[in-house]
């Protein structure tokens, strides 16, 4: 699913940089990243998922080196493959859950909004205990129920790679193992590769591999 061989890359030509010799994650497996604040992990995932791209070496996933792909190419290989659940959620304050849950249909002309999608939602927001809140703004939700709206929303279109950033940090112990759990349960039903930073000691187990970051990154 990920092959990486001598990636390097940059902020600027003085700031944060990083290389990674090798790594290779196989399909469908489930990867945790760990490691202190700022070694590098956001950063690594803004490189897998396309958003940022590598200054040298190759990123293949699925086949694609996304170094070799220019700006619109990676935006549609981010659109198709890719759910990102973000580190401070990124959700929209004016929207409610089912709106924000659609989002990627509702702004991206090549995810095709219909009836089956639709259902797709209701089922997924069901599964995660949301389906009473779809109407309410966002902002009306506690912040494991914002987080459970955020996964939702990167697992509805069926990506096969789901890149989380520290997705449990800030929730309690039980909401904490409840996104976990809802993460892997989808991913193995879709077949996705997940890579997952977090911080959180006793979830670990639930990922086929862990790595902490100085194993394979370093900092330049
Ligand atoms: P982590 O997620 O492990 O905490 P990050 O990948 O966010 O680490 O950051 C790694 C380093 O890169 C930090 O020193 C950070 O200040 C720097 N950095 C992060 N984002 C940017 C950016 N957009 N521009 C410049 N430097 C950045
Ligand atoms: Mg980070």
């Amino acid at each position: 699913m990920i092959q990486i061989e001598n990636l390097e890359f940059a902020y600027g030509a003085a700031g944060f940089g990083l290389r990674i010799p090798q790594l290779s994650i196989a399909a469908g497996s489930t990867v945790a990243i760990t490691g202190p604040s700022g070694s590098g992990k956001t950063t690594m995932l803004s490189l897998l998922s396309g958003i940022f791209r590598p200054a040298s070496g190759r990123i293949l996933v699925n086949g694609r080196d996304l170094g070799a792909l220019g700006e619109s190419e990676r935006r549609r290989f981010r659109i198709r493959t890719v759910g990102f659940i973000f580190q401070n959620f990124e959700l929209i304050d004016y929207l409610d859950v089912r709106e924000n849950m659609l989002l990627p249909f509702l702004i991206n002309r090549s995810l095709k909004l219909n009836a089956a999608v639709r259902r797709s939602a209701e089922t997924l927001a069901d599964s995660v205990g949301l389906s009473e809140k779809l109407n309410r703004p966002v902002t009306q939700l506690s912040r494991g129920e914002q987080q459970r709206v955020a996964l939702c929303r990167a697992l509805l279109p069926g990506p096969r790679l789901i890149l989380a950033d520290e997705p449990t940090a800030g929730l309690d112990a039980a909401n904490a193992e409840r996104v976990m759990e809802q993460l892997g349960e989808h991913a193995a039903r879709i077949g996705a590769t997940v890579v997952c930073v977090t911080h959180a000691i006793s979830l670990l187990d639930r990922f086929n591999r862990v790595l902490e970051i100085s194993t394979f990154l370093e900092p330049t």
